[in-house]
């Protein structure tokens, strides 16, 4: 049986946070997608599009990885793709908290779903998507915190 797993998240942008917890899980699945969840009343900071190409990007070369944009429930896409885990990263006890409750809803509704948490690295706890906007936002140098093989001359001149 193949294991499939969905990474979801916004990914606003993707940085070596998410990127080292797609590394980390490859060897335990047959296939991790990585899903943009879309949701057209929440306004991103980069297009799904540019984002969607960074994440190829990243990922050059390793055929099980995959990159979907969804629009509505990760539940719904896991179905969609066959998807029968999802795959969530851990920073902190807040992370854990907001994810328990997710997770443990999923479960209570779709019990064939799995979620599969691994623990950050300890150097990437501090690194989030939020703090990543406000570097780029104010014309600051996000470099450290992005995927090596990212374009980065796009990354700023095609940045809101
Ligand atoms: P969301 O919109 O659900 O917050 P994100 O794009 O911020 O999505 O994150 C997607 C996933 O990556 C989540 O499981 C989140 O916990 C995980 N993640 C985010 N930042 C990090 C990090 N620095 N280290 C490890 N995992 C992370």
């Amino acid at each position: 049986m193949n294991r499939i797993a969905i990474f979801p998240g916004s990914f606003d942008p993707f940085h070596i946070g998410h990127e080292s917890i797609v590394r980390r899980a490859l060897p335990l699945f047959d296939k991790i997608i990585i899903m943009i969840g879309y949701n057209v009343n929440k306004k991103s900071f980069f297009d799904i599009e540019k984002r969607m190409k960074w994440i190829n990007q990243v990922f050059d070369g390793i055929d099980k990885v995959e990159v979907r944009i969804h629009d509505g429930l990760t539940v719904d896409f896991c179905k969609e793709v066959d998807a029968a885990y999802i795959l969530r990263g851990l920073r902190t006890s807040a992370d854990f908290e907001y994810e328990r409750a997710i997770a443990q809803v999923n479960k209570k509704m779709h019990p064939e779903i799995e979620t599969v948490f691994l623990l950050t690295l300890p150097e990437h706890t501090p690194i989030n998507a939020t703090i990543i906007r406000d570097i780029v936002l104010h014309g600051g140098d996000a470099t450290q915190f992005l995927p090596k093989n990212l374009d980065m001359n796009e990354f700023k001149l095609n940045s809101k």
